[in-house]
């Protein structure tokens, strides 16, 4: 059988000739592909993608929201609030190096009543700690300054929260690992870890590899991987499906760009948002469901294999049971149009139901522990060879750069 392994290459660093390591990672999205060419361009190893899809940025770097977020929300002192600052840094400056479109649309996070504004001034005092530029409390008038069509009682505004393409960092994160002399070998799905006294070695796509260190920055698949490598840990993959409608026609013009409710410190990703995306199309949405498959991104698309594992997750059913009532307003808003509608309302009153039409949605892959609680931070962990990235959610696409520039670190010390 065709091994792949230890090769002689010219070292990043030191500009010698070394015997330099083989890396695998596992998973073209926009973690996985920075991941691969961090380790490729600062440390000098030799990198190996492997992703099942035929494409990269399949799955979540390829059905998100397209929001460079400003690293307003999170808990000052977590990964997730020191990544995404960090990354938003890197990005900005990656996308101007290579051509890509990054624009600063702005957002708005607007209070609709009295006790969301008492809200909106910790969440401002949080952005500030958060090191987040800019951020400004306006009042009714000054909102509509920033956006003419909405309407609240007050707002926190975050002039440089931004909006990228992705997908296209993705596609130039993976011309930049070639080009560094590694490889991405697409429809190379992983059936197989094993570890050997020096080596991890992989089954994907019928061939064998056999790698000195091994990342998995899977999404979705993450708990399957994490099976295969004989760590599935204490939490698992919950899929939970993110719908969006589009505003058509001149309705576009109503929003300049990203207007955001108050959000509940429960649901961090909950609560329909207008956000406009680089081609121009502005996303209203999305709400979350739990999806009946891993990839379930319609509710035609059942897989009892996932159902099963995720039914049977003691985590699942006590987060269903703490939080049936937001689900069952959620499915709602699946299934009837006009709920989307009444919620975008609220801030934007001229919308009607004529200017939305149903658009693509994504699934995000997001870590529930045993007792039910969501694993908010971004988490990674080491067994013998294999890092594994456990949670990524958003922001991880904005962070993503940072993300892999830690997991280098944890690569070098593990
Ligand atoms: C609806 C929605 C809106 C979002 N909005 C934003 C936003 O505005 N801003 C932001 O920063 N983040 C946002 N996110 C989050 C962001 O998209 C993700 O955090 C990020 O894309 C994660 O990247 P990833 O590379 O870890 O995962 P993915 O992009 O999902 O990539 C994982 C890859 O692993 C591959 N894979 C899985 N299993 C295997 C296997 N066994 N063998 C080989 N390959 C495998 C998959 O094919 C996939 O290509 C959003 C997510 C969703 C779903």
């Amino acid at each position: 059988m065709a091994r792949e392994g230890t090769s002689f290459s010219k070292g990043a660093g030191d500009g010698r000739s070394r015997v330099s390591e083989h890396i695998g990672v596992i998973g073209a999205g926009i973690v996985g592909l920075a991941v691969a060419r961090e380790l490729s361009a600062a440390r000098g190893a030799r990198v190996t993608v492997l992703d099942k899809e035929d494409r990269v940025a399949a799955h979540q770097t390829g059905h998100n929201s397209g929001v460079v977020h400003a690293g307003i929300y999170y808990p000052p002192g977590s990964l997730k609030a020191r990544l995404c600052r960090d990354g938003v840094a890197l990005l900005k400056e990656y996308c101007a190096e290579h051509s890509l479109p990054y624009t600063e649309a702005g957002k708005l996070v607007i209070a609709s009543t009295a006790a969301e504004r008492a809200a909106l001034r910790g969440i401002a005092g949080r952005a500030r700690d958060n090191g987040v530029p800019g951020i400004a409390e306006l009042d009714a008038l000054g909102l509509r300054e920033v956006e003419p069509h909405a309407v609240g009682v007050a707002a926190v505004h975050s002039p440089h929260t931004a909006i990228a393409d992705f997908p296209a960092v993705a596609r130039r994160l993976a011309a930049d690992v070639t080009g560094l002399g590694g490889e991405v070998r697409l429809a190379h799905p992983v059936t197989r870890l094993r570890e050997t006294a020096s080596k991890v070695e992989v089954l994907a796509g019928g061939r064998r590899f056999a790698f000195d260190r091994l990342v998995t920055c899977a999404g979705l698949g993450t708990d399957a991987l994490a099976r295969m490598a004989g760590s599935e840990g204490e939490v698992r993959i919950v899929p939970f499906r993110g719908e969006y409608l589009g505003l058509v026609g001149t309705a576009r013009d109503l929003v300049r760009g990203l207007i955001y409710p108050v959000p509940d410190p429960r649901y961090p990703f909950l609560g329909v948002h207008l956000t406009r995306r680089i081609d121009g199309e502005v996303l209203v949405g999305p709400n979350a469901v739990m999806a009946l498959a891993l990839e379930g991104y319609t509710w035609g698309r059942i897989r009892a294999g996932d159902l099963r594992r995720i039914l049977t997750f003691p985590g699942t059913l006590r987060l269903a049971a703490r939080h049936w009532r937001t689900g069952v307003r959620e499915v709602y808003g699946s299934l009837v149009k006009k709920a989307f509608l009444d919620a975008a309302r609220r801030y934007v009153p001229a919308l009607t139901g004529a200017d939305l039409a149903r658009t693509a949605g994504g699934v995000r892959a997001q870590a529930v522990r045993r007792d039910g609680s969501l694993l908010d931070d971004f988490a990674i962990d080491t067994h013998g060879r294999v890092v594994l990235v456990r949670n990524a959610p958003s922001p991880a696409a904005t962070s993503s750069l940072a993300i892999a520039r830690h997991i280098a670190q944890v690569v070098s010390r593990s």
